[in-house]
């Protein structure tokens, strides 16, 4: 038999994490710039946090700059983003912010065919170096594949002063790549999936990193920042190398955007990646206690209550989430869980009750 197998990868091709990284941007964009301007795509707090700073150090070292406000990553806000765009002739993007702002810039980007830089304001989720992107449509969230940034500037001295909350959220979102994987494994046996072993050993290695380390992951302490970040680029280069979401998103994401759907959840991504991580790792009959453990370590909260959802909300959001991707296969099956059975993981788990 001809040998037939063939893949395709895409990395970043610069990655600068740490203080001070920030100041590297304009080496960066003379390295990639082949003409054009360069568009910076911020949102309002964010870009007083840090897109400022971008645009005054491009504007210094002579770059024809342009600035775009933008809010949250739906497809009314993109469309906009792409009309401003137009009569800007951009030959690079940059999207400066938390995560909303960098999917945006990474649909633009990939929509116009123009590379983009990610230069995120706060570790709250692995998104900032992934090539999809969650948006807002009708009332439902969907993960648009949209292309990998062509470097990466996490600046830790800029991301320190995002709410710690964020930084636990985004521990979380890689810590939940245990159950991700429970669920990717599980699908390889029952569905014949394929399974890369690489994508999943950096996986693994990551939420383990942050499991083992979750004491050192505090408020206020830009080592933390350090610690969560490097996760989330390792998280993000499992799901480059599987060329797929597979290795760090499982039922407990589907879980999440269950919860989105419901349209009245206060909770960030990562804190909805936590309560579906720790169900959902109840459902495959592992040591979920080991993850309340570790929630609680870092101060995030997996009570539902806490973010202004009911028992009913999170029992149906559970049972159907399934839905959310019928294409991946994970603990939650192929029909609606029963509600009598849902409600059982939730209590158990102490996420509701
Ligand atoms: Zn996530």
């Amino acid at each position: 038999m001809e040998f037939e197998k063939y893949k395709t990868m895409h990395f970043p091709r610069d990655v600068l994490v740490g203080h001070g990284v920030i100041s590297s941007i304009p080496s960066i964009v003379s390295t990639y710039l082949r003409g054009g301007s360069v568009v910076i795509v911020s949102g309002n707090i964010t870009y007083g946090l840090a897109g400022k700073e971008v645009e005054t150090l491009l504007r210094e070292a002579g770059f024809d700059t342009h600035i775009l406000i933008t809010g949250p990553a739906s497809f009314q806000n993109i469309k906009e983003v792409e009309d401003e765009m137009k009569e800007l002739s951009p030959g690079l993007l940059i999207g400066v912010g938390g995560g909303s702002k960098i999917d945006i810039t990474k649909k633009v980007a990939a929509d116009l065919n123009v590379p983009f830089l990610s230069v995120p304001t706060s570790p709250s989720h692995d998104g900032i170096a992934s090539p999809r992107a969650s948006i807002k449509g009708n009332g439902s969230v969907v993960s648009e594949t949209a292309v990998m940034p062509l470097a990466i500037i996490a600046d830790t001295a800029v991301m320190v002063k995002a709410p710690y909350r964020y930084l636990a959220a985004g521990a979380a979102d890689v810590i939940s790549n245990e159950t991700a994987l429970l669920d990717w494994k599980l699908s390889s046996r029952v569905k014949g999936e394929d399974y890369s072993s690489s994508a999943a050993a950096l996986s693994e290695y990551s939420s383990r990193e942050l499991i083992e380390k979750a004491h050192m992951i505090l408020p206020g302490v830009e080592e933390s920042v350090w610690l969560v970040t490097k996760q989330i680029l390792a998280s993000g280069t499992a799901m480059a190398i599987a060329s797929s979401s597979r290795p760090a998103s499982g039922s407990e994401h589907m879980f999440s955007h269950a919860i989105d759907l419901l349209g009245k959840s206060k909770a960030i991504h990562g804190e909805q990646c936590a309560m579906g991580s720790v169900v959902s790792m109840y459902l495959h009959g592992g040591n979920w206690q080991k993850l309340v453990s570790v929630y609680d370590t870092i101060k995030l909260s997996i009570k539902a209550r806490d973010y202004g959802l009911s028992d009913d909300d999170v029992i149906r959001a559970l049972a159907t989430a399934h839905r959310i991707r019928p294409d991946r296969f994970t603990i939650l099956g192929e029909t609606d869980l029963s509600l009598s059975a849902a409600e059982k993981a939730l209590e158990v788990t102490g996420i509701i009750g």
